[in-house]
């Protein structure tokens, strides 16, 4: 396998799709050497059936705005890869979702859903509605609608979706709820679901938590402490809330936080009050961060991007490709040891390349973030045993999750200088399981 020839060829049969080409580039240069040492996947022509999706759905989804007006959007589900296990994956609604979007995601998800060791195989879903500026009825109305055909696709056994951006607590139960009124099941199909109804304790939580156990490993190899760090976190919602947490309740120093309109830089540091403030701004009244800049009396930056700031630390746990390559130059100018990302794919290939030329701890999104999903696996399991575990065993199982994921990590992309490549380590360990099970399979 050349990487090169088999991304030409991704490129001209799937023309348009930047996103999933990226992704795609990422991988196959990493795993190239340790693919080529195996001419049995050659022969069985594995790589392009990992990289091309196993099935995608697309639908038109109708639905009725507050003002009687009938609005039209697309939804999608790509399935990519059940190899390991039923298909799994969030669904994301954004106004730039695309099938290249979610093919990106679906593709990474199954790396990171074979890191984390449980048995789940790779999806993506989601639909170019914005839930930005809508009332809670349109918001209903259109999960309902969405859920409407998603059903017919998913299932306990089959694939089960989860959240992503713009989809929290509040979509995940409307989807839950008009999925279990079409199949009258109560099953475990969704997760995210609120506790009263199969939700799992520290699934909200998972991500940003994990994120920080990941970075807490890397910085153990350095013999660095994460108290007294300053850290700058892209992104206010369900991730980046709690990465701040976290990072708050281990002594670290948050000094930013943004939105899709610019950030805020608090030089003081953001402590639990003013977390808490930006928790309900966000969760209860869907505010905008520049409300915190107003509250506190501190810079908030329109239209820009938290990367000139300076910082320890670097969390992206925003968007894909919201780090650029001059991003990365200002951070690493600015004297930044590490970044770990709680967003997939936030930094661009530019931004990676000055990372690891610089030698200081990256960890990539399908590495770092992969403990969001891990509870999902979780709560997939209680909701198979009928019974919940309290959050110190949630938590606990997170935990080791992530120092798992760390350990291949070390295992696979450790250079001879004895550091640690964690985008080589995390596509390898990733891709091996997976081969390894679509070569038992058969050509399926
Ligand atoms: P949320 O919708 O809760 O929050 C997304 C945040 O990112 C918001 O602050 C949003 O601002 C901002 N944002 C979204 N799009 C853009 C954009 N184009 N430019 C700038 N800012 C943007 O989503 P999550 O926190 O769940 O997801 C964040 C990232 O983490 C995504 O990359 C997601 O794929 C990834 N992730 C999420 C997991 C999870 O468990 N939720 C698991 C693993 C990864 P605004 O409010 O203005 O839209």
């Amino acid at each position: 396998m050349k990487a090169a020839e088999v991304l030409d060829n991704l490129k001209l049969r799937f023309p348009g799709e930047k996103e999933y080409h990226q992704a795609v580039q990422e991988v196959l240069e990493s795993i190239e050497d340790v693919y080529n040492e195996h001419p049995e996947f050659e022969k069985a022509n594995l790589i392009e059936r990992l990289c091309i999706p196993d099935r995608i759905v697309s639908f038109r989804v109708t639905w009725v705005d507050d003002s009687g007006a009938v609005r039209t959007n697309m939804g999608y589900r790509v399935q990519h890869n059940n190899a390991i296990g039923p298909y799994k994956g969030g669904i994301r609604f954004h106004a730039s979702v695309t099938p290249s979007i979610l093919k990106f995601l679906a593709f990474e998800q199954t790396f990171k859903n074979s890191l984390t060791t449980l048995p789940m195989g790779g999806a993506k879903g989601g639909s170019d509605f914005s839930p930005r500026g809508k009332s809670n009825a349109e918001v209903m109305r259109f999960c309902q609608a969405f859920m409407l055909e998603l059903w017919r696709q998913i299932g306990p056994d089959t694939d089960v979706p989860a959240g992503d951006i713009g989809v929290g607590g509040r979509e995940v139960g409307y989807m839950y709820g008009m999925y279990k009124k079409l199949t009258r099941e109560h099953t475990g199909t969704l997760t995210g679901k609120g506790l009263d109804f199969g939700g799992s304790l520290i699934r909200p939580e998972a991500t940003g938590y994990g994120n920080v156990y990941f970075l807490l490993e890397m910085l153990k190899t350095r013999g660095i402490e994460l108290r007294g760090k300053t850290v700058a976190v892209s992104g206010s919602g369900n991730v980046a809330q709690y990465t701040v947490e976290k990072l708050i309740e281990l002594g670290a120093k948050v000094v930013t936080m943004s939105d899709s309109d610019g950030y805020i830089y608090d030089p003081d540091g953001i402590d639990r009050a003013k977390l808490d403030y930006i928790m309900e701004l966000k969760n209860l009244y869907r505010g905008r961060i520049r409300e915190y800049a107003e509250q506190y009396g501190v810079k908030y930056v329109p239209g820009g991007r938290p990367w000139g700031e300076k910082c320890d630390i670097a969390m992206p746990s925003a968007t894909q490709n919201e780090l650029t390559g001059d991003d990365a130059r200002q951070l690493l100018a600015n004297g930044c040891i590490a970044v770990s990302e709680g967003a997939n794919m936030p930094s661009t290939p530019e931004a990676i390349d000055a990372f690891q030329e610089a030698g200081i701890l990256y960890a990539p999104g399908k590495a770092a973030n992969a403990g969001g999903v891990s509870v999902s696996g979780l709560e997939m399991t209680q909701n198979a045993q009928k019974l919940s575990w309290t959050a110190e065993e949630v938590d606990r199982r997170l935990h080791q999750i992530m120092e798992n994921i760390h350990t291949q990590c070390a295992k696979y992309g450790m250079r001879p200088d004895g550091s640690i490549d964690y985008v080589k380590g995390a596509n390898v360990a990733g891709f091996m399981k997976v081969a390894q099970a679509m070569m038992a399979q058969g050509l399926v």
